[in-house]
């Protein structure tokens, strides 16, 4: 079997780079190990209940006729309708830190403003400048490392306004321990702060059957359940992809999405330098039966939180570490219709090691598993109120999971700490997109794969 450009992995950076082409030709494969889309943005199904994997919130909020935003551009490069793609877009977030200190913020970037001249008056000065700084600067320049937690700091003259605002962002796309590239914080800021965060309508299985059915009917092929176990490589070219069935399928053109380690695992490149040190996180969902009366917020949508002032953002020693994390509330977006459960969803860091040597014995891993959800409950509820005793189903995720499922080494979500911005590996048709390229996220990924594919592929067909 042939096909001019071949794709591995179908998660959304895979499934945005097998759209793209396919706009231009039906010659393009997309191969994904599962029997579904999504990679770790997917979903899964536990009695008549569908669970969302990876969806908090969707950033890069913008209204349909904002043309330049990122994802009206992302929609035109696909050329999906933006206009019958319904959003929600967030009530409001919160960031929580010792003594009361906490920072509001929404779509609306405003109120960020407004709160950061009302509690952290002295700062406000330097993050007007701050925010001039992060428009003059191009994030798309490939640049080595920079430290964003330098950067803030030299605007804002405040350690834990400094933390408070990177705290968001490097939960939500930081593979670095305490810092974020500089490039990468733009990119987060412009995206979380000031463009925001939403909810498409339905759920994710919607959104992923949606871009299947828009490739399929452009002509492009997938093939689920096809693991590409080897790369075939001819002095520095791809030549063929090997499957785990042993079929072996030639391209002209190939990308991977799989990561960079993980891709040049394939081609049987001996590794050069020991891996870099990944970070994992642990998520648990809550499904409770609450009645109308109920306490727990209904216009907050997603609080992250540290107890201590300065936030510590790095591989805990222990299975978890619980003094930060995420709390999302699903339910909780603008005109998001009603709910039969309330949702609230927990992420904190994790160590992937520690959970690998749970697993040797598997009762001990399960139980570790339900302490962990216990434990994280216990945590939540000091934020929003207790909610423990009418939870009629709960599930975590932990690393292991995260690598089970997608293959990423050490289960690190953001992957490998050193990005390669241009998707060059090394080889002159093997190019990387997603994860390892340097674009987090949904939006992000989405993005890696179509700027990959213009600036890599359609050149040369
Ligand atoms: C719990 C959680 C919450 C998240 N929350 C958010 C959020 O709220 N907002 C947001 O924007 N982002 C969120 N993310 C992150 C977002 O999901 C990812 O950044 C994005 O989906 C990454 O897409 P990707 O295509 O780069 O990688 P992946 O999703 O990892 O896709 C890679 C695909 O390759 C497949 N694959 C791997 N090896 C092979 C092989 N050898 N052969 C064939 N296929 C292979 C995998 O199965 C996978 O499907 C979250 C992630 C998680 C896990």
């Amino acid at each position: 079997m042939k096909f001019s450009f071949v794709i591995i992995g179908g998660g959304l950076s895979g499934l945005a780079a097998a759209i793209r082409y396919a706009r231009y030709s039906p010659d393009v494969l997309l191969l994904e190990q599962h029997h579904r889309v999504g990679g770790l943005n997917s979903y899964y199904h536990r009695g008549n209940k569908l669970l969302e994997t990876g969806l908090h919130a969707v950033t890069n909020y913008a209204p349909a006729n904002a043309k330049h935003a990122p994802l009206n551009r992302l929609f035109r490069q696909l050329k999906i309708s933006r206009k019958s793609f319904i959003t929600y877009p967030q009530c409001c977030s919160e960031i929580h830190f010792p003594k009361n200190n906490v920072l509001r913020f929404s779509n609306d970037f405003r109120i960020l403003k407004e709160e950061i001249a009302k509690k952290y008056s002295t700062s406000y000065n330097g993050f007007t400048k701050l925010v001039d700084a992060i428009a003059a600067y191009d994030p798309f320049q490939p640049q080595k490392f920079r430290s964003a937690k330098k950067f803030v700091l030299s605007y804002l003259d405040n350690e834990l306004l400094t933390d408070m605002l990177l705290c968001p962002l490097m939960y939500y796309g930081s593979s670095t321990e305490n810092d974020i590239d500089l490039s990468q914080f733009v990119i987060m800021f412009r995206s979380i702060y000031q463009e925001g965060m939403f909810r498409p309508d339905g759920t994710i299985k919607d959104f992923l059957d949606s871009l299947i059915a828009h490739y399929k009917q452009l002509g492009g092929t997938i093939k689920l359940k096809s693991k590409v176990v080897r790369i075939l490589t001819e002095q520095k070219t791809a030549r063929a992809v090997e499957l785990d069935d042993g079929e072996q399928i030639e391209c002209d053109h190939l990308i991977s999405t799989i990561g960079a380690d993980e891709t040049l695992q394939l081609t049987g490149t001996p590794q050069s330098q020991p891996l870099k040190k990944r970070l994992g996180f642990i998520e648990s969902i809550f499904l409770a039966d609450v009645d109308k009366e109920s306490k727990l917020p209904k216009k907050k949508t997603i609080l992250f939180f540290s107890s201590s002032n300065t936030f510590n953002y790095s591989r805990p020693k222990d299975l978890v570490d619980y003094n930060s994390g995420v709390i999302c509330f699903p339910g909780n977006f603008e005109g998001r219709p009603e709910q039969k459960y309330y949702e609230i969803r927990s992420t904190h860091l994790a160590n992937y090691g520690q959970w690998a040597k749970k697993r040797r014995d598997e009762h001990s891993y399960s139980i570790e598993k339900d302490l962990a959800a216990n434990q994280s409950a216990r945590v939540v509820e000091n934020y929003i109120g207790t909610f423990q005793e009418r939870v009629i189903f709960r599930d975590t995720f932990t690393p292991l999971t995260i690598k089970r499922y997608t293959s990423k080494i050490d289960g690190a979500i953001y992957g490998s700490p050193v990005k390669i911005k241009d998707g060059n590996i090394g080889f002159t048709n093997l190019f990387l997109a997603g994860t390892d390229q340097g674009f987090l996220g949904i939006i992000g990924s989405m993005l890696s794969g179509v700027s990959m594919v213009n600036q890599h592929i359609l050149p040369k067909i």
